[in-house]
């Protein structure tokens, strides 16, 4: 079996995130000698985290300028644990960060590069990945013959990898800092008020246009909607996601939710995010936003609508009921909680 070289950022605080771990895991299922490649401002706390993963070796790349996420810092980082280890396997969490610089990386080595795997498993003699084209139309497997191979790992997909903390002898990788033209100057986050788009959440909630629309007294109720949706999102600790008719309207200068951003798009256009559990309100449930729902387990619906798409078989369950006057009843029901 061929090496596996697994590829990490460094959390700020130090560690290693969840996307890591899941990568960790799926580069030890293959079952070779497994090398661990870590970069960022500081490294051994995350080397020791994961001490007892029974790597053969860990690599760093240390310092502050590997820091930030900035590509060429963060490609020549990767290439020089690449070629440190030599592997001709390489795995990845599909990061923003990694997903920017391995495919550039890739080339260089005179590699190549998969983005957006959902599995990696071993076939024959070699590792068998799979991914979906055509936004999440098409599930594909694949294998290859070119080395080194780079694979990139979507998050969600596998579980993460546990176990024994420890301390690790990690080898120091003296790496030429690039020259750079960026300067991270800090972060603008796009929602005005609180972060909405939870990955990690249980729960993805869906706010589709109804919410803006005239209701049964003829007129629209969005402040309430607002309060409904921001009161449900803290008390269930849920991620948002909007129809692409809501997120649009905000162009359009018509009465919109001013949480909502092209970035809570769920759908062909938008976001396809992994929850256990999805629920779509006042949302019609129209293929080009449910295929945006692939990977959610549990789908559920409130629409007035019996008729709505969601009813032809889209939803394990629909609602059909005024989301207003059950959301209302749930929130409640969540305060009663605490
Ligand atoms: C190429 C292409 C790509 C696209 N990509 C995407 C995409 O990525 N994501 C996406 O979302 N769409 C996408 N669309 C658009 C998609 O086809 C739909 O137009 C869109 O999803 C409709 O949004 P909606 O259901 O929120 O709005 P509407 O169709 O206006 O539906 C609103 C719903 O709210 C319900 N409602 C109103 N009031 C209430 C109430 N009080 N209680 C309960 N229900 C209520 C109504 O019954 C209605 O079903 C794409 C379209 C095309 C052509």
């Amino acid at each position: 079996m061929e090496t596996v070289l697994l590829l990490a950022l460094t959390e700020p605080d130090g560690s290693l995130g969840r996307p890591a771990l899941e990568a960790l895991a799926a580069a030890k299922a293959l079952g070779g000698e497994l090398i661990v490649g870590l970069a960022g401002a500081e490294t051994q706390a995350a080397a020791n985290q994961i001490a007892g993963c029974g790597a053969a070796r860990f690599l760093a790349v240390t310092g502050e300028a590997f820091a930030e996420g900035r590509y060429s810092t963060d490609a020549a980082a990767a290439e020089a644990l690449c070629r440190a280890a030599g592997a001709p396997l390489v795995i990845a969490p599909s990061t923003s960060r990694w997903a920017r610089a391995l495919p550039g990386v890739a080339y260089r080595l005179g590699g190549r590069v998969d983005t957006h795997l959902t599995g990696i498993a071993m076939s024959g003699d070699g590792p068998m990945v799979t991914r979906w084209f055509y936004r999440q139309r098409m599930e594909a497997t694949l294998t290859r013959a070119g080395r080194p191979w780079v694979m990139l790992l979507d998050a969600g997909c596998i579980p993460a990898w546990s176990g024994e903390a420890g301390s690790a002898a990690v080898e120091r990788l003296a790496v030429e800092i690039p020259l750079t033209r960026t300067t991270v100057t800090g972060f603008q986050a796009p929602q005005a008020g609180e972060q909405t788009i939870r990955p990690d959440a249980k729960l993805l909630f869906v706010a589709g246009a109804g919410w803006t629309k005239k209701q049964a007294d003829g007129a629209t109720h969005v402040p309430e909607a607002e309060s409904l949706i921001l009161g449900f999102l803290r008390g269930a600790k849920a991620s948002l996601g909007g129809s692409k008719s809501l997120v649009d309207l905000s162009g359009e200068g018509e009465a919109v939710l001013r949480f909502m951003t092209h970035l809570n798009q769920i759908g062909q256009t938008g976001a396809t995010p992994r929850h256990p559990k999805g629920l779509s309100t006042c949302c019609h449930g129209e293929e080009p936003h449910v295929v945006g729902w692939r990977f959610v387990t549990e789908r559920r619906a409130i629409n007035l609508d019996a008729n709505c798409g969601w009813a032809r078989g889209k939803a394990d369950v629909l609602y059909v009921a005024d989301a207003f006057e059950v959301m209302r009843h749930v929130n409640r029901m969540l305060e009663a909680q605490g």
